[in-house]
């Protein structure tokens, strides 16, 4: 079977690296499928469960956007934040979830701060998702 190896990398450093079968990932123009050997290309990602399919199983990473290279033979997504399933606080991320939910409550009219704890809440229930998966 052939593969394309995986970096996945943030700020504070290398989170993934693997060969795998298949990546799949939320681009802002929809979900993306790359199998070794896909022509380059550069996409943004939403905040969003990325899938890497290994021969027995399924890994999944939660990111929260950033940018999915692709080369013929290595892939890398370059992220804010990024987290293995397993690596997941899902009580940390519940947290956050309700966190940004009071702030989205406590602030109805438009501004800033609103935009802010969408944000906030969108990756509390990528990461409670992830965790789920794993
Ligand atoms: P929180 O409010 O809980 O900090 P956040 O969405 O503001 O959540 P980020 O700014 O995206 O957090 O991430 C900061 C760092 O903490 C990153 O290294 C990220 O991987 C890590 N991180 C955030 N939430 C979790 C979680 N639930 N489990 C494991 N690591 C997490």
């Amino acid at each position: 079977m052939k593969t394309v190896k995986v970096s996945v990398v943030t700020p504070d450093g290398p989170v993934y690296d693997s060969d795998v079968e298949m990546v799949s990932a939320k681009a802002a123009s929809g979900e993306l499928g790359i199998l070794p050997g896909h022509i380059p290309m550069v996409a943004p990602l939403e905040i969003s469960a990325v899938r890497l399919k290994k021969g027995s199983g399924t890994d999944f990473i939660a990111v929260s956007g950033g940018l999915l290279e692709v080369r013929p033979d290595q892939v890398t997504i370059l992220a804010q934040s990024a987290e293995v399933a397993d690596e997941i606080d899902v009580d940390r991320a519940v947290k956050a979830k309700e966190r940004a939910e009071q702030r989205l409550n406590d602030n109805k009219k438009e501004n800033i701060d609103n935009v802010r704890a969408e944000l906030a809440l969108r990756r509390a229930i990528n990461r409670i998702n992830v965790a789920n998966k794993k």
